[in-house]
């Protein structure tokens, strides 16, 4: 047992952490949805980010909060602006797939100033959404490690 064994344990521990044991379900949009429904459904789905579809379900963009405050101080009437006017499109969309190790994920979004991106698999049709990762789902993953090596699981009150 040596300090440098340890340290390898601990990157293996985390390494071990996939995206399928993580991810939340995906929140998305029609591409012809209008801007004001995505602000909607960004409250009450209370998420920053949803991933805009097509009519088999495939990625086609995402639109952020800024996206949607972006379009909210222009001119234009949000009933009938589309949220694929706004959107960041494909194939500008970061994504991932389940089998992808958490932090390779978590390295994206670091590298790309992003908090969310969604899980895809790979059809015929396009790339199908299936789930999402944000900053929270690796910030769990994180405070499980922790509390699994701990043995302790309970909340930390003020
Ligand atoms: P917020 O706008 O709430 O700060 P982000 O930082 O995630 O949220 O988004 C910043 C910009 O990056 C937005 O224009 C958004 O459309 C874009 N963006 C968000 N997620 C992704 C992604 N997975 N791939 C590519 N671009 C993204």
């Amino acid at each position: 047992y040596t300090g440098k064994n340890s340290e390898r344990q601990v990157i293996d521990n985390i390494r071990n952490i996939l995206v399928k044991d993580y991810y939340s379900h995906p929140v998305v949009v029609h591409e012809n949805s209008s801007v004001y429904d995505a602000i909607v459904i960004m409250f009450t789905e209370d998420v920053g980010t949803i991933f805009v579809v097509d009519e088999d379900s495939t990625l086609t963009g995402v639109v952020s909060r800024k996206d949607l405050l972006r379009a909210s101080i222009g001119k234009q009437e949000l009933n009938s602006l589309p949220v694929a006017i706004i959107m960041t499109r494909m194939p500008n969309v970061t994504y991932c797939f389940k089998e992808e190790i958490l932090v390779d994920v978590g390295c994206k979004l670091m590298n790309r100033e992003i908090d969310a991106l969604p899980v895809v698999e790979k059809t015929e049709n396009g790339l199908l959404v299936i789930g999402r990762v944000s900053k929270t789902n690796i910030t769990r993953a994180f405070v499980d490690l922790s509390n699994n090596r701990d043995g302790i699981v309970e909340e930390q009150n003020d």
